[in-house]
């Protein structure tokens, strides 16, 4: 009576939902401050008050229906403008509204570029550890997801692995940096040899490979760490931007792609941009956070808390005895878990109510996600608890 793989994904919760909820039902039973909840990647930092003086300005002082009413499918024309000029600003690109497409957030950019892209039998590289969003939105389209294996030392890309997955049929590379869930940010070393590699797989299939990257994360990079922007270095890439961690505004859904002129045939990837989103009833993106972003695009991030909480953690685990890469940007630490089953050691976790995801789930047996997007109190509170539980291993 309904399709079993929609059936499916709408009932089986994900592991950090179930993590989520299950600390949830903890928090009404020994009370909310003796759970240490490290599994929803939810910005704790306030949403910044540019962005709330704009959103009041805007909704007191324009006409309602220029506020709230339907916008061409791509986004008001002068919030793109607006967002390509501080792009260019920022970045040294030559991009206009032309070059935008508005959406509600990266899940939806980045599922309008597989969608826009995916012919029969495509598929879609992504590097492990891995958002895990990732499956369902390019299997929903009717790609394959091809994952390759992590390099754990310091979870840049295994480029020997990654080769040997490159075939014909490889439509898509999609890059996470700063990552979720590993913290990483791919250097510019890393993204010179990921275009290179691209750049001659193109001319060997005689076909277009995109790289679609994804970077919610961009403003969350840590002091010493560039993010490169990839447009500059590999000209077939569609990126995917989102206000929902730099903004703190994730439940008001609001991102975009910027399809530049070089990708090879602009018309047709930006027609079907367009067709894709049509077919997954986008409509347009939120028209008042249109108006909002294009008016403090550019603006800062306070990133301090992220910093504060990503030291103290990172800290906090290695004292404890933790193998763990450094904090490079976004809001998780990715360390090794202490037993091989890391469902395993996030279950013994628990006994601590310390709420940890399973690397498994992001492509990377053996490893734990911990989102430091909460208080930093809870924090200092939760290390004498991961010491706790090392000592369990010894
Ligand atoms: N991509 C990654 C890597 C993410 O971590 C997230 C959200 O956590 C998303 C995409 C989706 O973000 P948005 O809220 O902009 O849809």
């Amino acid at each position: 009576m309904v399709s079993e793989k929609m059936y499916e994904l709408g009932t089986k919760k994900s592991t950090i939902r179930t993590i989520f909820e299950f600390g949830r039902k903890r928090a009404a039973e020994v009370g909310e401050e003796n759970i240490f909840d490290f599994s929803l990647g939810n910005p704790n930092v306030p949403t910044p008050e540019y962005v709330k003086e704009a959103a009041i300005d805007i909704l007191t002082n324009m006409p309602p229906e220029a506020v709230h009413g339907y916008t061409i499918a791509p986004g008001n024309p002068q919030a793109r403008e607006a967002l390509a000029k501080s792009i260019n600003e920022r970045f040294g690109t030559k991009f206009d509204g032309h070059n935008l497409f508005l959406t509600a957030g990266a899940a939806a950019a980045i599922t309008i570029c597989f969608k826009a892209l995916c012919e029969e039998g495509d598929e879609f590289i992504t590097f492990a550890p891995f958002f895990p969003e990732y499956r369902c939105f390019v299997e929903s389209v009717g790609g394959k997801l091809v994952v390759v294996p992590a390099k754990v030392d310091d979870f840049q890309i295994r480029f020997d692995e990654f080769e040997k997955r490159l075939t014909p049929h490889t439509k898509a590379v999609i890059v996470n940096s700063p990552n979720n869930p590993s913290g990483a940010v791919y250097s510019e070393a890393t993204i010179q040899r990921l275009s290179e590699i691209l750049a001659a797989k193109e001319q060997e299939y005689g076909h277009p490979i995109f790289i679609i990257s994804d970077e919610p994360y961009r403003e969350i990079a840590y002091e010493g760490y560039t993010v490169p922007y990839i447009p500059k270095y590999y000209k077939n890439t569609l990126v995917c931007y989102s206000y929902s961690k730099s903004f703190s505004l994730p439940g008001e859904r609001i991102g975009y792609i910027v399809v530049p002129d070089e990708v090879a045939d602009f018309g047709a990837v930006y027609g079907a941009i367009a067709g894709a989103a049509r077919v997954l009833t986008h409509v347009n993106a939120p028209s008042l956070w249109q108006l909002v972003v294009a008016r403090c695009a550019g603006q800062p991030s306070d990133i301090s808390t992220y910093v504060k909480n990503g030291q103290l953690l990172y800290q906090g685990l290695i004292d404890a005895g933790f193998t763990c890469v450094k904090p490079q940007g976004a809001f998780y630490l990715f360390p090794k878990a202490l037993e091989e089953d890391d469902y395993a050691f996030c279950e013994r976790a628990k006994k601590y109510d310390l709420l940890l995801v399973p690397g498994t789930d992001f492509g990377c047996p053996g490893y734990f996600r911990a989102a430091y997007c909460i208080k930093t109190s809870t924090i200092e509170r939760s290390l004498p608890l991961f010491k706790k539980l090392a000592a369990e291993y010894r």
